[in-house]
Formats: C-alpha cells, sequence, structure tokens
C-alpha cells in the first residue's frame, strides 16, 4: 500500500471518532489488515519465467480445486445436495478450460505474473456477471470473487486468514472483520481492533468483548490513514482513536489505563461473593462465553452459571462441521466446570453476521431475515440432531439446558421438540448414556414471539431476552451497521416495552426469563433491569465484575423511581439522558469512566 495520507506524514496528531464497542485503552503499533480489497500491483516477468508463472498458475488452480472439492463433499454429506449446490458453480469454473486459458494467455502476452493475471481476468468476469438482469447470475459475481481470492490466495502461498502474518501485539486495524478473522482474534495476541465498518453489537464487537480485547469499530476510513507499524492509542472505552499521539498524550492514556486496570482487579477481587443488592433482593448473574478458551477467565469472576453459550464458535473456522463426539466432549468439558450451576448451550445461530464456510455459505439478499439459526437447523435436520445428542450427553455431567435461537412461531418450537425426542430416541438406541430431564427455552429475539410469549411460555421451560436481535428486528436497525448505529437503543421506549411484557408473561405463566442480550450487560441498563423484577441475567464474563458491582451498590427504591421516570419519557434521547445522568451521580466517582 502507498504510503499514508497526510495525517501520518505530518505528524499532526488526530483524534477519529467511532463507536466504542469494547472497553479497555491499548497503546501499539497497528497492523494493516487489507485482504478485502487487496489489489496485487503488476509484476514484470522475464520471457525466461513465463513457464514457471503459467506453472504456478495451475497449480494454484489444482490446489483451490481439492479444497472446494473437499468442502462439497461434506456440505453434501452433512446437509444435502441443495447445499451443495452452491459450490458446483465455483468447482465448474475452474474446470472450465477456455476461461483458465484467459488466464494463462494475459501472463504470456503481457508478460505479468500469475497472481495479477487471475485478479484482471476474474475481475472482468465478475463484472460480466455483475450486469445480466437475471438474479441468479448476478449473484454469482461473488462466488467468482471468492474463487478469485482462493486462487490468489494459494499463488502467494498464504493461509486464510487476513491474520496470517498478523505481529503479535498489534492493534489489527480492517475494514471488517470476517467471522472467520474475527475468530482467530482469540487464538492470537491481539492488542485491540479498529476498524471502518461494524457496530456495537456486530459479532466483532461482541467476541472483542467477550475477548476482552479494546475495539473501536464503525470509523469509517481508519484503514487509509493509517499503516502498519504506525503506533496509536485505541480507547474503547470512549470509541476513540488516535493517530500521532504526542508524549504527552500517550501518557494521559497510560494513566487512565492504569487507573481502569486498578479498578477491574478490585472489581474482579469482589466477585467472590454472591450478588445482592443493596437492600437484599438476590440477583443471579450469569455469564456468556463463545469459545470453550474463555472458561479459566470466566470461573475466576465467579457467574451463577453460563447464560449463554454461543456454540457457532465451535463450526466457525472448520473445514468440516464438528462431529457429535467432538462436541459432546466440548459441552460436557464446560458443563463440568461449571457443575452444579447451569450451563445453556444455545443451538447454532448461524446466518445474518455469522456465516460458516463450507457449511452455509450461500449469499442472501436480506441475510438478518434470512436463512439463520433455527430455520436452517430446521431444514437440515440431521446436523441439528446431531447436536442435540451431544447437549444432551453432556447433561450428564452437568446441569445443561438446550436454548433455541431465533425462534419465530409456535410450528418452530413444537418441530424443535419432536426433534429433541428423535435424538433421545437415537441416544437409546445406540447405547450412549446422556441426561434425558433437560430444559429447553427460547431465545426471545423477534417481535412475533413477544407478541405470544403468553403461547410460547406453555411450551418452553424458559426464555433468554436476545435485546441484540430484538433491538434489531424491532426498530427495523441493522446491529452491525455504522451507519444507522444511532438509531440503535435497547433504551427505546418500544423496547422496554417489549422486554417488560416478556417478563411479566413468563412470570405469569411460572417460567424463568433471563437476559442473555447486550443489556444485560450494559451498567445504565441494570437499574432498570432490577425495577422490572429480573433475578436472572447473564452479561458477557468480561463484564461481570463491574455488574456485580453496581447491583450491590442498588437499592430497589431508588432503581423503581429511576424506572417510573423513565416510563414516563417517550424519547429515547430522552431515556438515555436520564439513565447517563442517573449512573454519573452514582457511580463515575466510584468506578470512573469504563463504560
Ligand atoms: C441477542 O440477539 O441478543 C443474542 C444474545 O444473540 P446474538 O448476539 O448471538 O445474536
Ligand atoms: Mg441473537
Amino acid at each position: 500500500m502507498a504510503k499514508s495520507k497526510g495525517d501520518i506524514e505530518t505528524r499532526a496528531e488526530v483524534i477519529l471518532k467511532g463507536i466504542a464497542a469494547s472497553p479497555g485503552i491499548v497503546v501499539g503499533p497497528c497492523y494493516l489488515c487489507s485482504h478485502l480489497n487487496w489489489q496485487p500491483e503488476p509484476q514484470v516477468v522475464d520471457p525466461a519465467n513465463i513457464p514457471t508463472q503459467i506453472e504456478r498458475f495451475r497449480e494454484s488452480v489444482e490446489r483451490t480445486h481439492r479444497e472446494l472439492q473437499k468442502t462439497y463433499r461434506t456440505t453434501r454429506e452433512q446437509f444435502g445436495q441443495e447445499l451443495a449446490e452452491v459450490l458446483e458453480m465455483q468447482v465448474a469454473l475452474l474446470e472450465d478450460q477456455f476461461f483458465l486459458k484467459e488466464v494463462e494467455d494475459m501472463i504470456a502476452a503481457n508478460k505479468v505474473d500469475a497472481a495479477y493475471a487471475t485478479f484482471v481476468v476474474f475481475r472482468k468476469k465478475k463484472e460480466y456477471f455483475l450486469k445480466m438482469s437475471n438474479d441468479y447470475f448476478r449473484d454469482r459475481a461473488f462466488d467468482i470473487q471468492a474463487l478469485k481470492e482462493m486462487i490468489i490466495r494459494n499463488i502467494a502461498g498464504s493461509a486464510q486468514s487476513c491474520l496470517e502474518d498478523f505481529t503479535p501485539g498489534s492493534i489489527i486495524i480492517a475494514d471488517n472483520l470476517s467471522p472467520n478473522d474475527t475468530v482467530a482474534l482469540h487464538q492470537k495476541k491481539v492488542l485491540g481492533v479498529a476498524t471502518n465498518a461494524g457496530g456495537k453489537m456486530s459479532h466483532t464487537a461482541i467476541v472483542a468483548r467477550s475477548l476482552g480485547v479494546p475495539a473501536v469499530l464503525g470509523l469509517k476510513n481508519i484503514t487509509e490513514r493509517v499503516q502498519t507499524g504506525d503506533v496509536i492509542i485505541l480507547d474503547g472505552n470512549s470509541g476513540k482513536v488516535i493517530l500521532n499521539p504526542s508524549d504527552r498524550t500517550r501518557e494521559q492514556y497510560e494513566t487512565q489505563q492504569e487507573k481502569f486496570l486498578e479498578i477491574q482487579q478490585i472489581l474482579l477481587e469482589e466477585c467472590a461473593q454472591e450478588t445482592y443488592s443493596k437492600d437484599g433482593r438476590r440477583i443471579f448473574l450469569h455469564a456468556n462465553i463463545e469459545f470453550e478458551e474463555e472458561m479459566p477467565h470466566l470461573l475466576s469472576v465467579k457467574p451463577d452459571g453460563i447464560g449463554l453459550f454461543r456454540t457457532e464458535g465451535l463450526f466457525l473456522n472448520q473445514q468440516e462441521m464438528p462431529s457429535e463426539d467432538q462436541q459432546a466432549e466440548i459441552y460436557s468439558r464446560v458443563a463440568e466446570q461449571m457443575h452444579p450451576k447451569p450451563v445453556v448451550i444455545r443451538t447454532l445461530d448461524i446466518g445474518g453476521d455469522k456465516i460458516v464456510p463450507g457449511i452455509a455459505t450461500i449469499s442472501e439478499d436480506n441475510p438478518f431475515l434470512g436463512w439463520r439459526a433455527i430455520r436452517f437447523w430446521l431444514d437440515h435436520q440431521a446436523g441439528f440432531v446431531m447436536q442435540l445428542k451431544a447437549i444432551l450427553r453432556a447433561n450428564i455431567h452437568g446441569n445443561v439446558q438446550i436454548l433455541l435461537p431465533m425462534v419465530s412461531s409456535l410450528g418452530e418450537v413444537l418441530q424443535s421438540k419432536q426433534l429433541l425426542e428423535e435424538a433421545k430416541r437415537l441416544l437409546k438406541k445406540e447405547g450412549k448414556p446422556f441426561g434425558e430431564e433437560i430444559d429447553l427455552g427460547i431465545m426471545i429475539e423477534i417481535p412475533s414471539v413477544v407478541i405470544l410469549a403468553d403461547i410460547l411460555a406453555r411450551e418452553v421451560d424458559f426464555f433468554s431476552i436476545g435485546t441484540n436481535d430484538l433491538v434489531q428486528y424491532t426498530l427495523a436497525v441493522d446491529r452491525g451497521n455504522e451507519k444507522v448505529a444511532k438509531l440503535y437503543s435497547h433504551f427505546h421506549p418500544a423496547i422496554l416495552r417489549m422486554v417488560k411484557t416478556t417478563l411479566d408473561a413468563g412470570k405469569y405463566a411460572g417460567i424463568p426469563v433471563n437476559m442473555c442480550g447486550e443489556m444485560a450487560g450494559d451498567p445504565q441498563a441494570i437499574p432498570l433491569l432490577l425495577a422490572m423484577g429480573f433475578e436472572h441475567l447473564s452479561a458477557s464474563h468480561m463484564t461481570v465484575p463491574h455488574i456485580k458491582r453496581i447491583i450491590r451498590e442498588l437499592s430497589l427504591p431508588e432503581c423503581e423511581e429511576l424506572y417510573q421516570a423513565v416510563k414516563s419519557l417517550e424519547l429515547t434521547e430522552d431515556i438515555i439522558s436520564c439513565v447517563e445522568q442517573f449512573y454519573r451521580e452514582r457511580f463515575t466517582s466510584m468506578l470512573g469512566e469504563t463504560q
């Protein structure tokens, strides 16, 4: 990439404002992750080396072909022909000798390297498909783009992730992180994350929070303003990134960071005790996790259970779907470590911003309204039953519950219950030990199930409110789109009413209602949730210590007073000012500006 723009060259301090997606302050070098828009520079090739370049291209095509064939076979076995067909177009293109020859001809005629020739020929092909009037063919343009990236990657001999050459201890700068790259965050020593795109509730933000990696998203053009090696300050508390920080600014931030860590340490030490409000109401504070590797930190914050185990992490970045045994082992280990406290395992919630390569790769016009989560599993019952069997097997090692994501109707619950029975029947037949008594709950994250909560409460053992999606689907605001981020708020009066309606419906039917969306980890929302009557909350394990402290400091009458004031307000902004003011007055001097 060319030397970055004026900001870095003039060394003037520049503050970029984005979305505070994961708390913490870091100062360190950048790692620019730019493969998404990567354009190889043409390399002039000596005529003697043209055959070598052509050979490199052919080898890379063969390797890509083998990779695709493998993904195709796995997809067909696990999910059936229909899903595998999406890959057929890519395989067919790689077998089209006429098309491949275009790349070889370009290498020979223009004396350029294999990567550049692939880039140009595939781009032309992509543009050709993009101009077609038929939707099906237009969509194929993205298959061509994916294919182009795979081949170029194989020519370069580099692997899948844009983080492949990541230098540990750096701050990742990217346009957006793919779910695969996001999942890879937990294997790398990542100091922080700053992206052009993304919102507070995007998958990247949630994973960064659960891994304790400070993040600022939605910075619009940070990839154009820095380059690898530039030292920046990333402030995930206030959502700022500072380029070319002066020594004075660095010192200020380092002091702030020390204070932040000191407070975190104190809060962590307090975690050993159970959580009661100041006037004695017991609140069960559970933790959310995504990867088994988070367990040591999760156990250190002593939650009352795991309120949400997102299982997508097991499926992302895998060539093949994890087997029943592999899943059972992981779920069992987690259940065992928490025993006797409960572990709520959510069945696969892919789709939307969580695409699993080789399993669900179909591009949809409206992925968040598309073939997601329970809808996908109900269409691929073999995979769904396999996961249910693994969860049932883990239930003998602990206290496990099943949670179904993105339920929108009673029919989906009834069908899932039948499949649960089928999973039990198969386990009996196979003679595998499992825990037959298991609670089944649903996520409340779509408005239709809030309206039908009384009916659904008769069919399930518990509700868990997923505010991240409930806000998105109720307010019609994409949770990951920075352009509409200002419209996304769980303090919208409609959301507050829906949350209360769900809680009341659950209480009336005598089933527990938990909240596992990010609202439960928002310190400013806690007084409202206590006033509404929540006794079970589940937040990212990174925020559990903070939330425990907030609950301990609050008494029910003051929460009730705030809630009554909020209920009289009709504008989201007024509600936000009201809860912010309450938080500032009660907590800022005690806890600093950590949220
Ligand atoms: C939610 O939607 O609130 C939720 C907890 O699920 P996820 O963030 O995984 O979609
Ligand atoms: Mg959700």
